[in-house]
């Protein structure tokens, strides 16, 4: 279980971890109509930092907004209660989880006559995917499981009933004995991990599917992307098949909570050598090195929660 934290922030006051609790009839337990984020802080130099933290936080809305919920707080509201959480908190590194959600009120499925209750946790998580997973890489299966459209339960929303499709990909593959799964989508084409965008380098480019696949706009994506480009690599959104995925050269995996991990293998083709590639490496290097605060260049994208 989640190691309890001295608060939990809901509805505008940090409230004690044990009384951070709903009813049996909150509306989105029985529909999953709810939005949540996944953030970071890492331990820098100059105290805790919490990365990308607006625009974790500028795409709950994005989610909101497509639920047609109200959020009834400003966005800096939540950055700034995010900050003071993380600091009261005690825990310099940490997951950081906002949640909104229908909660005790309507039943039925209108969700329009609902409440929004909003709330952030925060906990201590390391290495989502292991720690042998990050440093040599996770062997991936392409999962029975289609990533569902934009007419469907519309994935540039990070809804949480979305993800029942996530668990299922996933649990499919840990039986299997993989450690992820990868969705197609609808078409065919590679869409993205349970959790996590997916990169291959082929050729010297780099090539993410495009959001029309049904992937997140991964915010740890667009600062790969950005990594990549920065470094002279080339980079493109493409239509991707699987067969791409067992040819690439290079293969990895990226999220908050995965953070940059190596795929090795592809039902069960090995990618490259097997082994992390170099590209692969190098983005991977430099993403901890960004996080952790050690690389100037990048401090614009570090919101740190004292000063
Ligand atoms: N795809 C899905 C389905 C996810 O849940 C996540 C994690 N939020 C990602 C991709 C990666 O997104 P990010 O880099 O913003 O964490």
């Amino acid at each position: 279980p989640i190691q309890p934290m001295k608060y939990v922030w809901m509805n505008g006051a940090q409230v004690p971890f044990e009384d951070a609790k709903v009813h049996v009839l909150t509306h989105a337990l029985h529909y999953g109509y709810g939005v949540f984020e996944g953030i970071r802080a890492y331990e820098t130099p100059r105290g805790s930092a919490v990365f990308r933290l607006t625009d974790h936080i500028n795409r709950f809305y994005e989610s909101a907004k497509i639920l047609m919920m109200e959020i009834p707080y400003a966005p800096s509201e939540l950055v700034e209660a995010t900050k003071v959480l993380v600091t009261d908190n005690e825990y310099p590194s940490c997951y950081i989880r906002p949640i909104a959600y229908l909660g005790y009120g309507e039943m039925g499925l209108n969700p329009l006559t609902g409440t929004t209750d909003v709330a952030i946790a925060t906990w201590p998580w390391g290495a989502y995917l292991g720690e042998e997973g990050l440093a040599k890489g996770i062997r991936a299966k392409i999962s029975s499981f289609k990533r569902h459209d934009p007419n469907i339960i519309p994935p540039a929303a990070k809804t949480t009933g979305g993800y029942i499709n996530s668990a299922l990909a996933k649990a499919e593959a840990i039986k299997a004995g993989y450690d992820e799964a990868i969705m197609l989508s609808g078409q065919g084409y590679v869409s993205e991990c349970t959790g996590e965008n997916i990169f291959i380098v082929k050729g010297g480019v780099l090539i993410t599917p495009s959001d029309a696949s049904g992937a997140l706009s991964g915010i740890t994506r667009r600062t790969i992307t950005q990594l990549a480009n920065d470094m002279g690599i080339e980079t493109r959104e493409a239509q991707l098949l699987r067969t791409d995925l067992y040819l690439a050269d290079e293969m990895f995996i990226t999220g908050t909570a995965a953070e940059v991990v190596p795929v090795s293998s592809v039902d069960d083709r090995p990618i490259g050598t097997g082994e992390p590639g170099t590209v692969s490496r190098e983005l991977q290097r430099r993403y901890f090195e960004i996080v952790t605060g050690n690389n100037a260049d990048y401090d614009h994208w570090l919101e740190y929660t004292k000063g």
